[in-house]
């Protein structure tokens, strides 16, 4: 796809190479790339900082896809804010190009540009996600903070493709209770699986 008359450049507010801690990938070394902007504003955000493109830097599309390849692990996460609020084409153009492999970490709430190796859809109750990403995505990871979440996991995942592999994951700041709720669901409802924020539990982005 020729993408030379959307913008080449994109509000970065960092980037690194780390392990995946989260969802089906946990545990893959790969780059991350994460993008600034949100409106989703979730109160248990813990990357607020990303919300503010005042706060990032404008870089080129090649800039980023240089740096990622440098990296030993073809693995590339878009992350953010909500990356899908900028046109991912041209980034996800370079990359592949360049043969890396490209994760989208999404809550769904615009249309998808780009194309994608794998699309995790975390979605939140209060700004449900577009049906469209929801039928796209790989993996579909709701994050539970009490039994009201369950509910809406399941009319999230009703509208996924069958092939979407389905997680749950306890919200950090009620982990002991939430993680517990979750253990009990899985146990009953074994399509699902359960994701741990392992980069939290041993202290590492
Ligand atoms: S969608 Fe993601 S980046 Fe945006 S507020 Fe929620 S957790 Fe934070």
């Amino acid at each position: 796809m020729q993408t030379n008359n959307i913008p080449q450049t994109l509000p970065i507010i960092e980037e690194f190479y780390s392990i995946q801690g989260e969802g089906i990938n946990s545990g893959s070394a790969a780059y991350f790339v994460r993008l600034a902007g949100c409106d989703v504003k979730c109160p248990w955000c813990d990357t607020k900082q990303s919300w503010n493109e005042n706060n990032a830097k404008l870089c080129s599309v090649d800039e980023i896809a240089a740096r990622a390849a440098a990296n030993p692990s073809p693995n590339v996460v878009i992350t953010g804010g909500e990356p899908l609020m900028h046109n991912l084409a041209p980034l996800c153009e370079r990359l592949e190009q360049k043969c890396l492999s490209v994760w989208l970490e999404t809550s769904g709430t615009h249309h998808i540009t780009g194309s994608f190796d794998w699309i995790c859809l975390s979605p939140k109750k209060h700004h449900p996600p577009l049906d469209e990403v929801l039928e796209q995505a790989n993996e579909l990871k709701v994050v539970i903070s009490s039994a009201d979440d369950f509910a809406f996991a399941e009319q999230c995942a009703a509208k996924a493709a069958a092939e979407c592999v389905l997680v749950l994951q306890p919200e950090w700041d009620n982990r002991k209770q939430s993680t517990q709720l979750i253990f009990d669901y899985v146990l009953k409802h074994p399509v699902w699986k359960v994701s741990t924020q392992m980069h939290k539990y041993i202290g590492v982005r």
